[in-house]
């Protein structure tokens, strides 16, 4: 099973023109991206800061927190996500700024879905083989090309459900996952199947991953969820 960079590449689309937001999000759909479009400044920085994306395009003005301030935050964080700025075109100063803040890239408004897409993939293929295709958590390696799992060198087997589990949980780590949550990420069901569902597959996951090692990585949050953090 290979996947292509499009489909690997974890998109956040930060946008509060609806139009916009959505002429971008179908023209991403299309060319193969499955992105996550926010339409204010607020919901952006959290989506930003709880969670791992691979590049975020961002618009300079919404509302609540602009995008040249949650640039900055995403930045002080030692965050270092590729952004794509969107600007006005007499944004001169905007975007001077925006590049000066950290932003690798930015499309002045209005651009072609083209140019967008053409600017994606690029920072796709420079992180093919390194960031985008494998995920790693203190001695825990997830590689989403290959579909290899490793923990300090030593290679697991999983299942095609286990893997996607873990990449689910190696995604944010040291966030909360409720049931519900895994529930429609990894079983693509929009309703609870039963808690025991997912209990069991963490059991099994647990099971593999961190039997016979003195830290543990999946963590069990009493009545809420699970979580990856390490743990002796
Ligand atoms: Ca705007």
């Amino acid at each position: 099973m290979s996947d292509s960079i499009e489909q690997l590449m974890r998109i956040l689309v930060v946008e509060d023109e609806k139009k916009i937001a959505s002429f971008i999000r179908k023209g991403l759909v299309e060319s193969g991206f499955n992105p996550l479009v926010c339409h204010n400044g607020d919901d952006a920085l959290h989506l930003a800061t709880t969670e791992r994306f691979d590049t975020i395009v961002l618009d300079i003005m919404l509302p609540g927190r602009d995008g040249l301030s949650i640039l900055r935050k995403i930045r002080e964080d030692r965050n270092t996500v590729p952004v794509i700025i969107l600007t006005a075109r007499d944004g001169l100063s905007e975007r001077i700024e925006g590049l000066d803040l950290g932003a690798d890239d930015y499309l002045t408004k209005p651009f072609s879905m083209d140019e967008l897409i053409a600017r994606l993939r690029a920072i796709g293929r420079r992180m093919s083989g390194g960031g985008l295709s494998l995920q790693q958590y203190e001695d825990l390696t997830l590689n989403l090309i290959t579909r290899e799992v490793s923990r300090a060198g030593q290679k697991i087997e999983l299942t095609p459900r286990e893997f996607s589990l873990l990449e689910y949980l190696m995604r944010s780590p040291g966030r909360v996952l409720t049931r519900t949550q895994i529930c429609e990420q990894v079983w693509d069901y929009h309703f609870d199947l039963g808690t025991n569902v997912v209990d069991v597959c963490i059991q099994r996951l647990r099971r593999k991953i961190d039997d016979g090692h003195d830290v543990r990585l999946i963590q069990t949050m009493r009545g809420v969820g699970y979580t990856m953090k390490a743990t002796s």
